[in-house]
C-alpha cells in the first residue's frame, strides 16, 4: 500500500471487467455497461443465499407450531 505510487499520480484503480481507466462518475467500471456486468455478477452471487433485506430480520424465527 505505500512506496508504490507511480509518478505519484492517484489513478484510480482500471475497471475490474474490462480493465480500462475507470469513467470517475461510474467508478470503478469505465461504462454502465461494465457496471452493469458487475451488478449482474452480484446478484447471482446473492442468489445462493436468502434476501438479507428482509423485515424479520431476526436469527431464524422459531417455527409456528
Ligand atoms: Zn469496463
Amino acid at each position: 500500500m505505500t512506496g508504490r505510487t507511480p509518478e505519484g499520480t492517484r489513478k484510480p484503480p482500471p475497471c475490474p471487467i474490462c480493465r480500462r481507466p475507470a469513467e470517475p462518475a461510474l467508478a470503478p467500471f469505465c461504462s454502465e455497461r461494465c457496471a452493469d456486468i458487475d451488478l449482474g455478477r452480484w446478484l447471482s452471487d446473492r442468489y445462493a443465499i436468502p434476501a438479507a433485506e428482509d423485515p424479520d430480520d431476526e436469527t431464524d424465527p422459531p417455527p409456528r407450531s
